[in-house]
């Protein structure tokens, strides 16, 4: 296997081990004060994207993933575009930072209309739409 590939194989391997190794603790449900508190926290601004958050289509994220350890109290808590959180998942720091890079070459690559760039808009695109229509459905 190649190293990169092998690298991404460990980092699931190990995100899947620590998720396992933590009890199951109960969620619970944030009040109102408290959900206009995490959102007051970065002036109404994802803590992902950096984007302004300007709907009520937006999620409490857990700093510190509430599958790795991280506790349900205020201060784990900034708010996230329900897009943005649900592509940050749970991976852990590491494999999202090597998520970033990729996007950002594969960016660069359609930029620059580079064989794996058109690779990568056509497949892409294609993946896209399905998971769109898919959403629409749902
Ligand atoms: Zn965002």
């Amino acid at each position: 296997m190649d190293p990169f590939r092998a690298r991404l194989t460990s980092l699931r391997s190990v995100r899947r081990s620590g998720k396992l190794a933590q009890p199951r603790r109960p969620r619970f449900a944030l009040n109102s004060a408290q959900r206009a508190a995490i959102l007051a926290s970065t002036d109404r601004r994802c803590h992902i994207c950096g984007g302004l958050i300007d709907d009520a289509k937006w999620q409490a994220d857990h700093v510190l993933a509430h599958s790795a350890g991280g506790e349900h109290r205020l201060s784990n808590y900034l708010p996230a575009h329900a897009v943005c959180n649900n592509y940050r998942w749970d991976y852990l720091p590491e494999e999202f930072q090597i998520i970033l890079k990729l996007g950002v070459w594969a960016r660069t690559q359609v930029e620059l209309d580079t064989a794996a760039g058109k690779l990568i808009s056509e497949r892409f695109g294609a993946y896209d739409k399905r998971r769109m229509a898919r959403r629409k459905r749902a």
